[in-house]
């Protein structure tokens, strides 16, 4: 069985849990059923990642590019000359 990261998304808690297929697994710490899968141990703390998220939405509401790397930047724009 394997053992997985999980990030809260009601109370922020992380943790790893052994999960059994066709198990939903709970927070320890909320019972709150609303977690996010980690799919690696490297991956930035959830915190962070909330907030980039939060900003790359805000950055596409706005129609900005920044949420792009420099290389998608560039092959958007070039894409878009082509039209
Ligand atoms: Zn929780």
């Amino acid at each position: 069985m394997p053992i997985f990261d999980y990030h809260c998304q009601a109370c922020g808690t992380r943790f790893e849990l052994l999960v059994r297929s066709g198990q939903s697994p709970l927070c320890p710490q909320c019972q709150s059923a609303e977690l996010e899968k980690c799919v690696s141990r490297i991956a930035p703390a959830g915190k962070i990642e909330a907030i980039r998220m939060a900003h790359r939405r805000v950055a596409a509401a706005q129609g900005h590019f920044d949420h792009y790397s420099p290389s998608d930047k560039a092959k958007l724009l070039a894409g878009k000359k082509n039209i």
